[in-house]
């Protein structure tokens, strides 16, 4: 984990170190962001959490968890009639009226994707990377995969950790780039600070949370955490 470097020689400070972070309590009610409380959820982030817990087994969770959240992502999806027969009389069903886009932030949201397609299997899966900074910890974009013509009814940005924001708040300045009438963001943990900053930054989208932790530590890792959600997931520990 890297220091700040400094011209003077005095010890390089943090990228987190002294700046106030919101507690818990004070995001716990913001406007459109959805903490799951159900104890199915709680008990599979313990299992997630557990430093014991080998990469297979955390994918393996990973997956669970985020068809759990795609499930609660996908509650309010415009429908449309469709008529059709069953072997017994004609009916008019319903199904999903239009597209449904996932973009997973490289490398870490892979997973979650693979989660959104088990739930919804026709979803479009948009690539995105971008790389922290591990000084500043700014997102800088490294891969794009984003199609220039869109139809979708709704795009979800998905990444397992929101940790300062940054990287959540420039994957929807992407996908508002796009035109796509609704956005949500999934993650799986959030830190106080980073999703305050997101539904500040970016009112107008739903965000999906599996768990809400206490703070970041001085170098952005959310406390109490998992880790490093990529690693964990591929086994690049
Ligand atoms: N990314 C991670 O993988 N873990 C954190 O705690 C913060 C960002």
């Amino acid at each position: 984990m890297a220091e700040t470097s400094t011209q003077s020689g005095e010890r390089p400070s943090l990228p987190m170190e002294g700046i106030p972070q919101p507690t818990r309590e004070e995001v716990l009610n913001l406007p459109r962001v959805y903490i799951s409380s159900h104890p199915v959820m709680v008990h599979k982030m313990t299992a997630l959490r557990d430093k014991n817990t080998q990469p297979p087994e955390f994918y393996r969770l990973v997956k669970e968890i985020g068809a759990l959240l795609a499930y609660e992502a996908t509650q309010n999806l415009a429908l449309e009639p469709a008529p059709i027969e069953t072997p017994m009389a004609p009916m008019v069903g319903q199904r999903l009226a239009g597209g449904i886009g996932v973009t997973p932030i490289l490398r870490a949201g892979l997973g979650l994707a693979e989660a959104f397609r088990e739930v919804i299997p026709d979803i479009q899966i948009w690539h995105l990377g971008l790389r922290r900074d591990e000084n500043t910890l700014q997102a800088m974009e490294y891969y794009n995969r984003l199609p220039r013509q869109v139809d979708l009814q709704v795009a979800y940005a998905i990444d397992p950790m929101l940790a300062t924001g940054g990287s959540a708040i420039d994957a929807i300045n992407i996908l508002k780039l796009r035109g796509i009438p609704r956005l949500s963001y999934v993650c799986i943990i959030a830190a106080p600070y980073g999703l305050l900053k997101l539904s500040q930054t970016h009112p107008d989208i739903d965000i999906y949370v599996a768990a809400l932790d206490e703070s970041l530590n001085d170098v952005g890792y959310i406390m109490p955490g998992l880790g490093d959600a990529g690693d964990r997931q591929f086994g690049t520990l």
